[in-house]
């Protein structure tokens, strides 16, 4: 039982002003799609619509995908990089100063705590415009020749889970490259990327570079086999990442994928044991799980799995769900009721094929969407839970009793996109993450991101790297 209740701590929303509907953003301006089409965005933790938000068609795609042209043509290819660089850096302070407002509409769109969007998603936002402001006019230094060229117009499609992040690690270094967008956001959570519009236009950035298209998946598909657009990013799920290669691959186009993940949190028996739990804890309960790169398979050293487990349980009773917009809010609401299903569904799974389930007392809102903290224990390598993204806060423990089988269970998985390792061995360190097949290793952390760190997975999580100097390839003529 906690010592003392907490008051409720809400951010206001009143600093948000969000319309009734949405057009698209097309050519610096915002315009009705051509058919009429309209779907609404929800606040998954009340159900509440926010706004209705056009679902544009190929006609919309195609003129959006002609403005991006256009303005490379006439315009953005023409500056000169400093000029480019300016433009970012502007972008990356208005992003500063409506830092509250953009927070309080990414937790009213995504359901993610606010805490979160305050603290991580909306600084690391600002954090990658300005880092890429910063390689504008040194293209020339990044290792990619000594005229890097710009490769086009690029088509983005992001995911829900991070949505104005995402955005920024697409559209922030395709146009320091000096290219041109068109991005889709995700079907729920298209808010703050319509809001990006508007600093694209209050930070006076010429018309057309930046396009924002909303729509389903549709709307996805005929933005990436445009044959206008020259790169295809994605982050999204592996099976239409497969879809867009598959699509991609008879074009010229150049294409990076960022697709799903079933990270292993490896913990070695020598390992800070309180801060290991907090790691865990961030790994997989940090953005309801809905994270890519999420600790969702925690193994443990049979050693210490007791000690690790009585640990981990005694924390999650203390994490808070319920309001993302309550700042003492830990564990906020699942971003749709298809994911929900989803999760629920995987969890039954794993119920049936035999592993044990526990969740911390936790009361969930009648309305909305939610799933409490989920720990899945007695999970063997065949279990599904142990093998599928989830996208979820469920975790899966195993245990292992040598370094060698750590590193083989870790490795067992089609996806390689993050790992964890703890002990205060920096030489097991070194050895892990030679050995584990995984685009991050983190040691003794979890979850931490950085515009300078590049970002990408192995296998099943797909090819190319997005942050830091290695970011910068996918953008050029290289
Ligand atoms: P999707 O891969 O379906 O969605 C990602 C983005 O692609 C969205 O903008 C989506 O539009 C769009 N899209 C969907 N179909 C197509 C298509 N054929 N061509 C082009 N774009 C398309 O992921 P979901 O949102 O459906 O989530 C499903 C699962 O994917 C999750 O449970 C999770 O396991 C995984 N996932 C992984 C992410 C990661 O970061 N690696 C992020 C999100 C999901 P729309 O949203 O409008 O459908």
């Amino acid at each position: 039982m906690p010592k003392f209740e907490y008051a409720p701590a809400p951010e206001s929303r009143a600093i948000v002003s969000i319309k009734e509907s949405y057009g698209l953003f097309i050519g610096g301006e915002f315009t009705p799609g051509v058919d009429g089409r309209a779907f609404k965005t929800i606040s998954p933790a009340t159900e509440e619509v926010l706004a209705e938000v056009t679902e544009a068609g190929p006609a919309d795609v195609d003129r959006a995908v002609s403005a991006a042209r256009t303005a490379y043509q006439d315009v953005w290819s023409g500056l000169s990089p400093a000029a480019r660089g300016k433009y970012l850096f502007r972008i990356a302070r208005i992003v500063q100063e409506r830092a509250r407002e953009l927070a309080v509409l990414e937790s009213l769109d995504n359901g993610k705590p606010i805490r979160e969007s305050r603290d991580v998603d909306i600084p690391l936002v600002a954090a990658h415009f300005f880092y890429h402001a910063g390689w504008a006019d040194k293209l020339e230094y990044a290792g990619y020749g000594p005229a890097p060229r710009p490769l086009g117009v690029a088509g983005q499609v992001i995911p829900w889970n991070f949505p104005l992040l995402m955005l920024a690690w697409k559209i922030a270094p395709a146009l320091a490259c000096g290219n041109t967008v068109v991005l889709k956001p995700a079907e729920t959570t298209p808010l703050t990327a319509l809001t990006f519009a508007e600093i694209c236009q209050q930070a006076g950035l010429p018309p057309g570079v930046v396009n924002i298209v909303t729509g389903a998946g549709e709307t996805g598909r005929a933005l990436v086999t445009h044959p206008g657009i020259d790169k295809v990013a994605f982050t999204g799920s592996t099976e239409v990442g497969k879809q867009i290669a598959r699509a991609c691959a008879p074009t010229r186009k150049k294409v990076t994928l960022e697709l799903g993940g079933k990270a292993a949190n490896i913990v070695f028996d020598d390992a800070p044991i309180d801060q290991a739990v907090e790691g865990i804890v961030n790994g997989i309960f940090f953005n309801q799980g809905h994270v890519c790169c999420a600790g969702s398979r925690l193994l443990v050293q049979e050693s210490v799995y007791e000690q690790v487990m009585a640990s981990l349980q005694r924390r999650l009773a203390t994490l808070r769900l319920g309001d993302p917009l309550d700042k003492n809010t830990d564990v906020g609401a699942i971003n749709s009721a298809a994911q929900l299903a989803k999760i629920r569904e995987l969890s039954l799974v794993g119920e049936a094929e035999g592993a044990q389930r526990w969740s911390p007392p936790c009361e969930l809102p009648v309305k909305g969407f939610w799933f409490p903290p989920t720990v899945f224990t007695g999970v063997s390598q065949a279990h599904r839970i142990a093998r599928e993204e989830i996208f979820g806060p469920v975790l899966s423990v195993l245990t292992f009793r040598t370094p060698a089988e750590a590193v083989e269970k870790a490795n067992n998985t089609p996806y390689g996109l993050s790992a964890g390792v703890w002990t205060e061995k920096g030489s097991l360190i070194f050895w892990m993450a030679s050995r584990l097949r995984a685009g991050v290793v983190w040691a003794n952390t979890f979850n931490k991101f950085d515009p300078t760190s590049p970002f990408g997975g192995y296998k099943e999580s797909g090819y190319g790297r997005e942050g830091g100097r290695h970011g910068l390839e996918a953008y050029l003529d290289v």
